[in-house]
C-alpha cells in the first residue's frame, strides 16, 4: 500500500442526495446530525495544528448533487487553507449518477484531487433492491469520466446487499478491478436503526449479512484486489460512538473487521500450504511479525482450525524477517 496522507473528514450528511437507499441513514453513519456549512469548514481547519498537512474529505451525501453555489461555498472556504499548506489536498465522495463534466470542472478549479464513487454493486438487479437508483452503467461512465479528467479514483463496493450473494459481490469486485482505481473501499452490510432495510431484516424479507458471511466474502475478494495491485484502503465502517452505541441493529459491524480478514486471508494460505505438506508431525508457520498475531487468530481461532483441520500436525507460528502477507512452511 502507498503512503497516505492524514484524512480530514467532514461530513455532509444526506446533503444533495435525492435518493433513499435501504441501508443509508447517513446521520447514524457518521455520527454527524447537521450538515456542514462553509463556517463548520472554516472552524475545524482553523483548529488544526499549524504546518501539519492534512487531505479534507468531505465524506457522506453526495458532494457533486448538492446545489452548485453550496459545493462552491464549501470549497471556497477550504482555499485559504490549502495556499497555507494545512489542507495539501481534497477528496469528495460522491454518487455514479451525479458526475457529470461540468462538476468535475468546479472540482478541478477548486483542487480537488479524489474523487470517490460509490459504486455499491455492479448487478442492476441488487442496485434495485437497494434503492440505489443508478445502475452498473452509471458507475463505468462515471469512473470513465473522472479518470479522463486525471483525478485519482477511488470506488467503494459493499458486500451482502439484499438480492446479492457471493459471487455477485466477488463479480462486482471484478468488475471495479476492470475500471483500473487508485483504491477501493470495502462495506459489508450492516443494518442500521431507522432504515428501511432494517424494516425488511424484522419483515424476515432480508437475511442479515453476518460477521461470518462478511468475513468469508471479503477473504475472496481482497486478494483479488492485491493481485490487481489495487490498494483497499478501507474494509468496514469506521467505528463510531453511535454505531458502537446501539445504531447498528444487525449485521457485519465490527471495529476490526480488516483485521478479522487479513488473520482469514493467512489462514487459508496456510491450509493451502499444509494440504501440500507431505510428511512429518511438527510443522512452522512463519510469518512476518506484523502477520503474526492475525496469523494466530483473534482469540486462537486460527489455531483451533488448524488442530481440528489437521489434527496430526504440531503446528507452530514464528515471527521471521518475511515481508507482510507471506509464509514460509517450515518444521
Ligand atoms: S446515495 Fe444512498 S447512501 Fe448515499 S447519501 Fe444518498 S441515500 Fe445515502
Amino acid at each position: 500500500m502507498s503512503p497516505r496522507r492524514r484524512i480530514y473528514p467532514i461530513f455532509v450528511p444526506h446533503a444533495g442526495c435525492p435518493h433513499d437507499c435501504v441501508f443509508c441513514n447517513q446521520k447514524r453513519i457518521s455520527g454527524s446530525l447537521y450538515p456542514a456549512s462553509a463556517e463548520t469548514v472554516r472552524s475545524a481547519l482553523a483548529a488544526l495544528p499549524e504546518g501539519v498537512g492534512c487531505e479534507l474529505a468531505f465524506y457522506g451525501g453526495s458532494f457533486t448533487a448538492i446545489a452548485p453555489a453550496q459545493q462552491e461555498e464549501l470549497l471556497a472556504a477550504a482555499q485559504p487553507f490549502r495556499e497555507k499548506g494545512t489542507v495539501e489536498s481534497i477528496r469528495v465522495s460522491t454518487r455514479p449518477d451525479a458526475v457529470k463534466e461540468g462538476s468535475l470542472e468546479r472540482l478541478r478549479r477548486f483542487g480537488v484531487e479524489t474523487v470517490e464513487l460509490g459504486a455499491q454493486s455492479m448487478s442492476d438487479s441488487v442496485l434495485r433492491a437497494a434503492g440505489r437508483g443508478h445502475t452498473a452503467a452509471d458507475t463505468i461512465s462515471a469512473a470513465l469520466l473522472v479518470r479522463d479528467h486525471g483525478f485519482h479514483l477511488i470506488l467503494q463496493m459493499m458486500t451482502g446487499l439484499p438480492g446479492s450473494d457471493a459471487q455477485t459481490d466477488i463479480a462486482t469486485a471484478r468488475e471495479l478491478i476492470a475500471l483500473r482505481p487508485d483504491g477501493v473501499r470495502i462495506y459489508p452490510t450492516v443494518v442500521i436503526r431507522d432504515t428501511a432495510l432494517e424494516t425488511l431484516w424484522r419483515e424476515g424479507k432480508y437475511r442479515e449479512h453476518t460477521l461470518a458471511d462478511a468475513v468469508a466474502v471479503c477473504a475472496r475478494i481482497v486478494p483479488l484486489f492485491d493481485a490487481a495491485g489495487i490498494p483497499v484502503i478501507r474494509l468496514g465502517l469506521n467505528p463510531t460512538e453511535e454505531l458502537s452505541g446501539g445504531a447498528v441493529v444487525a449485521g457485519a459491524y465490527h471495529p476490526a473487521l480488516g483485521e478479522l480478514v487479513r488473520s482469514r486471508i493467512l489462514r487459508q494460505k496456510a491450509e493451502a500450504m499444509l494440504c501440500k505438506r507431505k510428511t512429518g508431525a511438527f510443522a512452522t508457520l512463519f510469518v512476518s511479525p506484523k502477520d503474526y498475531s492475525a496469523m494466530i487468530g483473534q482469540h486462537r481461532e486460527n489455531m483451533a482450525y488448524f488442530s481440528d483441520r489437521f489434527p496430526d500436525i504440531r503446528l507452530r507460528v514464528k515471527s521471521t524477517d518475511l515481508p507482510a502477507g507471506e509464509i514460509r512452511l517450515g518444521e
